[in-house]
């Protein structure tokens, strides 16, 4: 790791040939270590050397196959921290040593009709880092200058990292609940959730949080953070909420969640992927309660999270590892073990 701004001040000092990476090179295998050539920076493009990635869920949906046709080998990792170390053709947006931060979306093409509705979010045509473009789990990656967001300078660090994805994605899904909606339920409390509840918190919500049945530790974390109530999945808050987000990957939990919420209330998905929803009875859905999906991140949403985040300002919750440890992290992540959010740093 290597926080002291001064040494990252002027990455340019030393660009070596290669670089250290965790590499996938087949959806159900363990990453591989890999001394591989540093990429150059494109027209457009910026080299960034890394400080830090986060592990994300999504990570482990790409090793088993729950996302589907992966860039083939691949560096995972799409909640990169870093500084510019070298720019591409005449690029004048960021100059080296900038501190910036790099998200899932890497790419959109600005003329599909989703893109041309400003919803760049569901674009045809995206590319996404540590998916369809190499991402973080590496000592250099090269990033598209239009999606990558500056960061305050107090996230130039491990800590920065989790607002990328669990951050964004998370206020994605909370601008969805409706901005009457004062008790709000999260369910999975993980690293969206600790994120997440600290903004809700600010703009005076009541949260309530649910955690894997028996998962104490979890609980009292949430209790820690300001939620209002803690229990299991299972368990029914001691109010009807006004709005659920369900950040874990259970289909079962959109049922409970439309048993808990009252009349009218938002139950919105924030995953990428989620296990099948069980059937349900319509009188669940009845009164006007909506459910939802949240895929992705626009700019917009960078850009307005970022600037709440430093405001808040947020404090992410690391548990670090080194980035050759990067299948440890993910088999903790995978475990429930991973309290706050799991970050490689480089
Ligand atoms: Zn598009
Ligand atoms: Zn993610």
């Amino acid at each position: 790791m290597n926080s002291d701004p001064k040494m990252n001040s002027d990455p340019r000092v030393l660009i070596p040939e290669t670089m250290k990476a965790m590499v996938l090179e087949m959806p159900g295998r363990p990453l591989v270590l890999k001394e591989v050539p540093i990429p150059a920076p494109l027209a457009g493009q910026v080299l960034v050397k890394i400080i830090a990635c986060g592990v994300c869920r999504t990570d482990l949906h790409i090793m088993d196959s729950e996302l589907a046709h992966p860039k083939l080998p691949l560096i995972p990792g799409h909640e990169i921290v870093g500084r510019v170390a070298a720019v591409g053709g005449s690029e004048t947006t960021w100059k080296p040593g900038d501190l910036v931060g790099i998200p899932w979306v890497g790419y959109t093409c600005g003329h599909c009709r989703y893109c041309l509705k400003k919803e760049e979010n569901l674009c045809e045509n995206a590319l996404f880092t540590g998916y369809t473009l190499d991402g973080g789990y590496a000592e250099y990656t090269v990033a598209n200058t239009d999606y990558c967001f500056s960061l305050d300078a107090g996230y130039g660090n491990p800590m920065g990292a989790p607002l990328l994805c669990a951050g964004l994605i998370g206020y994605r899904s909370y601008g969805m609940i409706g901005p009457q909606a004062e008790r709000l339920g999260i369910y999975g409390f993980g690293a969206a959730a600790h994120i997440l509840i600290q903004v809700a918190l600010y703009q005076g919500k009541k949260v309530y949080a649910f955690t894997r049945d028996g998962d104490k530790e979890s609980q009292a974390f949430a209790i820690r953070l300001g939620a209002i109530w803690a229990g299991g999945s299972s368990e029914s808050p001691p109010e009807r909420l006004d709005a659920a987000i369900i950040f874990a990957p259970a289909g079962e939990l959109v049922p409970k969640a439309l048993k808990d919420v009252d009349k009218g209330a938002s139950v919105v998905c924030g995953g990428i992927h989620m296990s099948d929803i069980p059937s349900f009875a319509y009188e669940l859905l009845w009164e006007e309660r909506i459910i939802r999906s949240v895929a992705n991140l626009t700019r917009k949403d960078g850009l307005e999270f970022l600037a709440l985040a430093a405001k808040v300002p947020v404090k992410a919750d690391t548990q670090l590892f080194r980035l050759e440890q990067a299948n440890e992290a993910l088999a903790a992540l995978r475990k429930g073990e991973v309290h706050g959010a799991a970050v490689l740093v480089m």
